[in-house]
C-alpha cells in the first residue's frame, strides 16, 4: 500500500519499527516524546546527518542505509560508553517511494533491535535525500568514557580490524582492484563499508577501563590525535601490530598499513587503557588488539617492523567546510 500522506507514511513505516521499553512513557505520535531518565544516569546525545551525495551514493541499497545511519550514532554512544536507550529520525526525502521506504525502514529496524533502542519521534519533510538521527544513550553519571582522559603511559586499543571500509570505498572510487583480492574479498570489504558493527558491547569493559576513547569515523590518526590534543599528550604506534582483515592481508604491506593509519568509515573504537589494567581488560574482551602507548611527550610517532620511526603525517578527516 502506498502511504497518501506524511502522517500514513510514517504510520506505515515508523511507528512500530524498534523494541519497545518500558522507559518510554510516550513514543511516537504526540508533539514530544516522554522518557524517564533514571536517577544517577547521565544523558549522552549525538546526531549524525548523512547526505546523498556527500556519505553515501545515490544507488546505495535503501537497507545498508538505514542500518548505517543508525550504526554510526551507535558508535558515538559506544565510544562514550553509554547503553543505547533512544533515537529521533528527521528524515528527508525527494519522493515517497515505497520499496525505498521498505528497505530503508527494514536496515533501521535490523540496527535498532540488535542494540535495544527505539525510535521515540522525528520529522518527516519533502527535498533533496538527507537523513538525521538523534541518539539517546544512558551512562552512570560521571562514568562517560571521554577524549580528554587519555595519561601517559596508556595502552592504546582498537577493535576489530581497520581499513577494510576504505579500501571498499577506494575500489568504488578509484576503480582501483589489485589482482590479489577476489569477488569473496570484495565482497568482505563492501559489507564492512556497508553495515559497519556498533561496538556497544565494548560500552562497558571501556567505562570499567579505559581513560580515553573515541570512535574511528575519519581514520585512526585523524580520531587518534583527537585524543591526543584534548588530553595533551603524544602517542607511539606499532604500525605492524595494526590489526588487518584476512582480505587487507592480501595487499602489499605498504598498501595495507596506509589505509589502515588513514581511511575512515570502520567505526571501530580507539581507547587507551592505564597499563595495570591491561591483561584484565585483554582477559575480559576479544577482538581488541594493542597498537602502541601515550606518551607525556606531544607528537604521533609511528614505529615499523625493524624499529624505525617516523612522525605522523596527521590527514585530517574530512572537512565539509575546508577550502
Ligand atoms: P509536529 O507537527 O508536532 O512537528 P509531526 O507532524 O512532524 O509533528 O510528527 C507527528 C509525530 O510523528 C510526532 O510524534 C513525530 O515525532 C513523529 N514523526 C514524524 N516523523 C517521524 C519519523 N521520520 N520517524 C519517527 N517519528 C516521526
Ligand atoms: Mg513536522
Amino acid at each position: 500500500m502506498v502511504a497518501e500522506s506524511e502522517f500514513s507514511l510514517i504510520e506505515q513505516y515508523f511507528s512500530s519499527l524498534t523494541a519497545e521499553r518500558e522507559d518510554v512513557t510516550l513514543g511516537i505520535g504526540d508533539d514530544c516524546a516522554l522518557l524517564q531518565c533514571p536517577q544517577g544516569k547521565e544523558l549522552a546525545v549525538s546526531i549524525d546527518t548523512l547526505v546523498e551525495g556527500v556519505h553515501f551514493f545515490a544507488d546505495v541499497d535503501p537497507h545498508a542505509l538505514g542500518f548505517k545511519a543508525l550504526a554510526v550514532n551507535l558508535s558515538d554512544l559506544a565510544a562514550m560508553g553509554a547503553a543505547p536507550a533512544w533515537f529521533t529520525l528527521a528524515l528527508t526525502l525527494p519522493e515517497n517511494n515505497p520499496a525505498w521506504l521498505e528497505g530503508f525502514s527494514s536496515g533501521l529496524a535490523t540496527a535498532a533491535k540488535a542494540s535495544s533502542i527505539q525510535l521515540v519521534g522525528g520529522d518527516t519533510t519533502r527535498g533533496p535525500l538527507t537523513i538525521s538521527i538523534q541518539v539517546h544513550g544512558l551512562v552512570d553519571a560521571g562514568q562517560a568514557v571521554r577524549r580528554d582522559g587519555a595519561k601517559p603511559g596508556d595502552r592504546i586499543y582498537v577493535s576489530g580490524t581497520l581499513g577494510d571500509a576504505g579500501a571498499a570505498l577506494k575500489h568504488r572510487l578509484e576503480a582501483w582492484s589489485p589482482d590479489v583480492l577476489n569477488d569473496a574479498d570484495w565482497a568482505a570489504l563492501q559489507q564492512r563499508l556497508e553495515y559497519p558493527t556498533p561496538r556497544n558491547a565494548l560500552a562497558e569493559p571501556l567505562r570499567h577501563f579505559a581513560n580515553a576513547a573515541i570512535d574511528i569515523s575519519d581514520g585512526l590518526l585523524a580520531d587518534l590525535s583527537h585524543i591526543l590534543k584534548r588530553s595533551d599528550v603524544g602517542a607511539r604506534l606499532q604500525t605492524h601490530d595494526l590489526p588487518l582483515s584476512s582480505s587487507m592481508k592480501k595487499l602489499p604491506k605498504e598498501l595495507a598499513r596506509e589505509l589502515a593509519l588513514s581511511s575512515g568509515d570502520d567505526y571501530e573504537l580507539c581507547f587507551t587503557v592505564p597499563p595495570k589494567l591491561a591483561d584484565e581488560l585483554e582477559q575480559q574482551c576479544s577482538d581488541i588488539t594493542c597498537i602502541g602507548e601515550i606518551t607525556a611527550q606531544s607528537g604521533l610517532i609511528l614505529v615499523g617492523a625493524s624499529g624505525q620511526e617516523t612522525t605522523a603525517n596527521i590527514r585530517k578527516g574530512y572537512d565539509h567546510f575546508s577550502a
